[in-house]
């Protein structure tokens, strides 16, 4: 037997999560069975936490999008027992049971091997978020960004990708401008590496014009909405923004004028499809660019049964840094 946090669903369409007691038996089909030991909170997991998001379709559901841990047995050759691995997307923890639990099982396609450098307590401080934020740094750079061209813009700065995106371009050199709508948490973004604060409510405020001054060099957006429309127009020429996440809206109320007149790009990132070979790539640039002392700082520690709680703060946008949740 082990624990694991389970959603359930009353017959009014009510969820309620809590801690319980499950056998193996109950485990889905899947070729490999890991002994989880660290997973995180994100905000797709606050929506599966609670009623929301529509992402869950069938009850008992165990949420966390995320895991890391160790091989306990595989039927694929690929996997044997006590390989680190870690997971995320897929749609594990919506469509499948996912990281809320001791134990986890899964398609082997799914799993990435942990990289040098990085265990699974680390691997899982950086989490989907953060693996994010990476794929976002890549595509930017993939599209020439590179140091000593002005400030890149990261919105949302204080969240989980905000956070592990200022402190990987930090490190790489970049001069960041952190967005952060929380005030107090600007001492965190310049421990983070931050070079500027820039207030929500400098960007929240539309503007009839398509085009203004050329600030930034490039753009980390987790916001999206009125704060990722305003931004484009302040892009220098030629370049790029990585649009990550909505905490500010779904809708993209802007004009095509950037992108005509100034050929500025707009970079779609998904980390759920990535295919393998990218989220290697991607795991081995976490281990070399994101400064273990700054990811550090990021953490704020849980267990399971924190998790009811903290899905409703990150839904808020209360959560700060990156939870890490201890299954065990
Ligand atoms: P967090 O909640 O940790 O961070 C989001 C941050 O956005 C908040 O901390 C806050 O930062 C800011 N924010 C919140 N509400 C608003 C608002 N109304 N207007 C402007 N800013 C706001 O979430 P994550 O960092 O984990 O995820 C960020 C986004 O990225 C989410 O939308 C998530 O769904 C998406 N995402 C997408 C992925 C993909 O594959 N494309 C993968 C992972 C996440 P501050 O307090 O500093 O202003």
């Amino acid at each position: 037997m082990f624990n694991a946090l389970i959603v359930e669903k009353d017959d009014e369409g009510k969820t309620s999560a809590s801690v319980q007691q499950i056998g193996e038996d109950r485990l889905p089909d899947g070729e490999v069975t890991v002994a989880v030991e660290y997973s995180t909170v994100n905000y797709k997991d606050g929506l599966c936490l609670g009623p929301g998001g529509g992402l869950v379709r069938n009850y008992p559901h165990i949420p966390g999008i995320d895991f890391a841990g160790t091989v306990e047995s595989s039927d694929d050759p690929r996997y044997k027992a006590g390989d680190k691995v870690v997971l995320t997307g897929w749609r594990v923890g919506e469509a499948h049971w996912g990281g809320y639990s001791q134990k986890a099982r899964v398609k082997a396609d799914w799993l990435v091997p942990l990289p040098d450098g990085l265990d699974a307590k680390q691997a899982m401080a950086v989490g989907t978020a953060g693996f994010t934020a990476m794929l976002s740094v890549m595509a930017l750079e993939d599209h020439g960004l590179t140091p000593g061209n002005g400030p890149v813009l990261v919105t949302g700065a204080a969240g989980g990708v905000g956070s592990v995106a200022t402190a990987i371009l930090a490190n790489l050199g970049y001069e960041v401008a952190a967005v952060t709508g929380r005030p107090e948490t600007e001492d965190y973004l310049k421990s983070l590496g931050a070079t500027q604060i820039v207030p929500r409510a400098e960007l929240n405020e539309t503007t009839k014009r398509p085009l203004e001054g050329e600030t930034w060099s490039g753009c980390v957006d987790a916001v999206g909405g009125e704060m990722l429309a305003r931004v484009l127009g302040q892009m220098k020429y030629g370049a790029s923004v990585a649009a990550v996440g909505l905490a500010g809206g779904a809708k993209l109320p802007a004009t095509v004028i950037p992108f005509l007149l100034r050929g500025v790009n707009l970079l779609g990132i998904d980390s759920v499809m990535q295919p393998y070979d990218n989220r290697l790539r991607a795991w081995e640039r976490v281990a070399k660019d994101l400064p273990m002392d700054k990811l550090e700082a990021m953490i704020q520690p849980a267990t399971l049964s924190d998790l009811p709680q903290l899905g409703e703060d990150i839904l808020k946008g209360q959560v700060k840094g990156r939870v890490l949740v201890d299954v065990n």
